[in-house]
């Protein structure tokens, strides 16, 4: 297995994928766009490479699905990766596309109702509330998406504003919710704490590594140091937002912010008081 870096934006591109494929290359796996940093990956020039060169192409598209206009066949995707709660559709149900003529080996063993891929009953109410949220999302994604970018680059510029504030990921090429920045010399968590306290949920950067200290891979792949990386904020936005949640972000943050750094430099000044 080869694992492709990215460049500073978090995106990898077709020509890595170019290079990379060898004759006895199966599988070539790329996320559609990332969660943390809300990167979008070139998949249609990937997948038209991976056709040409005869590798499946996968995509993780989760972050995806309901938000961007995805075509299997147009984009030249072999197998895709959808969850239903990030269309606003249940906890606890996704899918997974494979175009006819894959053929999966099961990773555990399974009923034939399931294809022989997994044993158990389907989750039939689960599975309806996917779809109904799926073309609920797709009815609507070009309105919603246009108007959550909207507001995300009104918070990409506002915060953009903070003193040394780097925006995470790919200032153009962006899912319309993902806002994401690093504050140097900034406790991700405490402020995460700070913005709870005034009614604002936001993250570190992935559910996934909630609870966890470690700086984020994805934020020391782009090339962010150690003390930018543990000062992550990502905010996600959708639809339902507003103007008035982004005036109320642009305030809270920024007032934030700049009161950790001043606990931090006084901290720092103490310390070096005791050792003088
Ligand atoms: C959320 C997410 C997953 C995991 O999906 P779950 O259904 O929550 O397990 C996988 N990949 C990406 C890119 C995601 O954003």
């Amino acid at each position: 297995m080869e694992l492709l870096p990215v460049g500073e934006l978090g995106t990898v591109t077709a020509r890595q994928v170019a290079e990379a494929i060898r004759a006895d290359t199966a599988l070539v796996t790329i996320m559609y766009a990332n969660n943390e940093i809300g990167s979008i990956m070139p998949i249609q020039e990937i997948g038209e490479i991976c056709r040409e060169r005869g590798a499946i192409f996968h995509t993780d598209a989760v972050q995806a699905v309901g938000h961007l206009p995805i075509h299997v066949q147009r984009q030249s995707i072999d197998m895709l990766s959808l969850s239903a709660h990030k269309f606003h559709g249940p906890k606890g149900i996704g899918a997974l596309y494979a175009r006819q003529g894959i053929t999966l080996s099961s990773i555990i063993e399974g009923g034939a109702q399931e294809r022989g891929k997994r044993a158990g009953t389907e989750n039939v109410p689960a599975i309806a509330g996917m779809a109904a949220a799926l073309e609920e999302a797709c009815a609507h994604m070009s309105e919603r998406a246009a108007k959550t970018a909207v507001l995300r680059d009104r918070l990409i510029d506002g915060l953009g504003q903070i003193p040394y504030a780097i925006l995470n990921g790919d200032p153009l090429n962006r899912l319309p919710g993902n806002v994401s920045f690093c504050f140097e010399s900034v406790e991700g968590e405490s402020l995460l704490l700070l913005l709870n306290d005034r009614g604002i949920c936001a993250s570190t950067g992935s559910a996934c590594a909630s609870g966890s200290l470690v700086p984020s891979h994805v934020l020391l792949a782009i090339g962010r140091t150690a003390d930018a990386a543990n000062g992550a904020l990502r905010l996600s936005l959708c639809e339902d937002n507003t103007d008035a949640d982004v005036d109320t972000i642009l305030k809270a943050v920024p007032e934030t912010v700049f009161y950790l750094r001043s606990r931090f430099m006084s901290w720092q000044n103490g310390v070096k008081g005791k050792t003088r």
